[in-house]
């Protein structure tokens, strides 16, 4: 593998295209618009930097990593790529548009995964022109620090693609787990029902967004509190994994926190958008509620 495409530019597909030019893969990023392209490559640049101050990495390998990074403003530049990595918004119909108009450009041997972090890999494998070549490579956030990547086969997907999906994740450094096509898989199967949880908390005012936080920090040792957790995600992506495992397991304790739909209406998305359960506009995160 030597060349990689990523698809979206936001939190996810910058930190993959991040990691996988540091581990000497060129790099081509695709959004839907070169603002966004441009976006993506402002935060990749600044992350690396942040790397050399803390000699994580050396300025020589952060030099080289943004050699390897391109733009790729028409989706026809993926063509040369070995494997395409859709990491675009967590929208069932979002990911089939992008695969109608990718699945024709690409290189008939080439991969095509998704990092959903909840919808099915089989339903989206057949959105597109090679079940048997696509898979779920689910990566954690933030991308250059977590270890894990969650490896999802698809009932079509081929031991090759498996394979070659996990020689990438080895190649980054990074450790695989292996998850059946469930809705959320594993990781978020339990993490986001638990920050749903939390929200219901705030919601039925048991505790206030710096209560909850510190409680769960303290009394169960999470680095982060679930709100602050929350709002790092994407309160849009929380909910629309909420979605995916309350319409996919029909059971009502999936069932999304109100006051998490309406943030979500109201545009307070968490830190991608500078207020969600925290205020980001000042120099320190401030609760809301
Ligand atoms: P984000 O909102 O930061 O970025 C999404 C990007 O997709 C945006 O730049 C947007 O312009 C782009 N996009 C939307 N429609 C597009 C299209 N038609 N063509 C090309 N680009 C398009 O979201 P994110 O947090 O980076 O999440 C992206 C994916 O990664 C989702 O599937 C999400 O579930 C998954 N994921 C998110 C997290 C997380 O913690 N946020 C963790 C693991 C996986």
């Amino acid at each position: 593998m030597k060349t990689i495409g990523i698809i979206g530019a936001g939190q996810m597909g910058a930190g993959i295209a991040h990691v996988s030019a540091l581990a000497g893969l060129d790099v081509l990023i695709h959004d839907v618009s070169e603002e966004a392209i441009e976006s993506g490559l402002a935060t990749i640049s600044g992350n690396l930097a942040r790397q050399v101050s803390s000699e994580k990495i050396t300025d020589e390998q952060r030099h080289a990593a943004l050699e390897r990074l391109s733009s790729a403003a028409n989706i026809e530049a993926l063509g040369v790529a070995d494997m395409v990595i859709e990491a675009a918004t967590e929208s069932e119909d979002v990911k089939r548009t992008i695969y109608k108009a990718v699945c024709p450009v690409l290189s008939p041997t080439a991969i095509l995964a998704t990092n959903t972090s909840s919808i099915s890999i089989t339903r989206l494998a057949a959105a597109t022109d090679r079940p048997e070549r696509f898979l779920g490579v689910h990566f954690m956030n933030p991308v250059p620090v977590m270890q894990l990547v969650e490896l999802v086969r698809g009932i079509a997907t081929d031991d090759a693609t498996f394979q070659a999906a996990k020689g990438f994740v080895e190649l980054l450094g990074k450790e695989t787990s292996v998850s059946e096509d469930f809705p959320a898989f594993i990781v978020n199967r339990i993490l986001i029902p638990m920050i749903n949880e939390a929200i219901y908390v705030l919601y039925e005012g048991v505790g206030t967004v710096d209560g909850i936080d510190s409680a769960m920090k303290l009394g169960a040792n999470h680095p982060m509190g679930p709100l602050a957790l929350a709002d790092f995600i994407g309160l849009d992506t929380c909910l629309a994994i909420m979605q995916v495992l309350h319409d996919g397991l029909a059971d009502t304790k999936y069932r999304p926190c109100p006051l998490l739909v309406k943030y979500v209406e109201a545009g307070w998305l968490g830190r991608k958008s500078g207020r969600g359960f925290y205020d980001y506009s000042g120099d320190e995160p401030v609760p809301t509620r």
